[in-house]
């Protein structure tokens, strides 16, 4: 025979007669301790302790995941981890600094206007080899996710997906201005096409900047004429790999 004693929801204080009716029982804050192993609840948790701890330096204490799941910002924050976790977001942590530092609503973290803002100044001021070393990553991917030669990126590559790669950051205005191959992209682009992609690599403000910077500049077209070295490369060690394996 089953006790007497209710048994407590320990996420909301309901009582109940029976331990069967406790365990199918759902509400609100039951639901929010589940989700805490979820990645987007992680980055929304992480981002609302840095939140607090930006606002309010002087204590020293991080908020915890109690105090998280009660607060009145909860679904704010969450919907904010969601918009982190699509993997768009270049830097997470300078796009936290970001809002935060600029005093921005909550509720607009995740819109388009706001996170373009940030793309176009975190582009503008990222050194070339940052804007390089995401390009070359991406096309190494795309090589081995296509099992196509990595030379073969920009042959392949269409106005729409390098209009959809500009504006997600992927392709800074430094390989825009400072490639040949950017060069390439942009003539290949529709009218249409350009009017949105100029909002991104805006040529007054890069153009200066891309001419003053001739000896980077210089390093980055050797890197994106050599792709075909990259598959050498590549080549050359999995033929390595397989003699010793082999
Ligand atoms: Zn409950």
């Amino acid at each position: 025979m089953e006790s007497l004693k209710p048994r407590i929801c320990k996420f909301c204080e309901k009582s109940f007669k029976r331990e069967r009716t406790l365990a199918s029982h759902a509400c609100e804050p039951k639901r929010r301790h589940a989700d805490s192993v979820e990645r987007y609840w992680q980055l929304a948790f992480r981002t609302y302790q840095k939140f607090y701890k930006y606002n309010y330096p002087t204590r020293t204490k991080d908020r915890t995941k109690d105090q998280f799941i009660k607060s009145q910002y909860y679904t704010g924050f969450i919907k904010f981890g969601r918009f982190l976790q699509t993997g768009l977001v270049l830097d997470h942590e300078k796009y936290i600094e970001y809002v935060i530092r600029n005093a921005i609503k909550l509720e607009r973290w995740a819109s388009d206007a706001v996170y373009d803002t940030y793309l176009k100044e975190h582009l503008f001021k990222e050194t070339i080899d940052r804007a390089a070393e995401r390009m070359m990553l991406y096309i190494m991917n795309w090589a081995s996710d296509n099992e196509q030669l990595a030379d073969n990126f920009f042959n392949e590559l269409t106005s729409a997906k390098a209009l959809t790669l500009i504006r997600n950051g992927t392709i800074s205005p430094w390989i825009i201005y400072g490639t040949e191959q950017g060069e390439k992209i942009i003539d290949s682009m529709s009218d249409e096409q350009l009017d949105i992609a100029v909002n991104f690599i805006n040529p007054k403000k890069w153009r200066p900047k891309v001419r003053m910077k001739q000896d980077e500049v210089k390093w980055l077209k050797n890197i994106f004429s050599n792709l075909i070295i990259q598959d050498e490369l590549k080549e050359e060690l999995n033929r390595k790999f397989d003699e010793s394996h082999g």
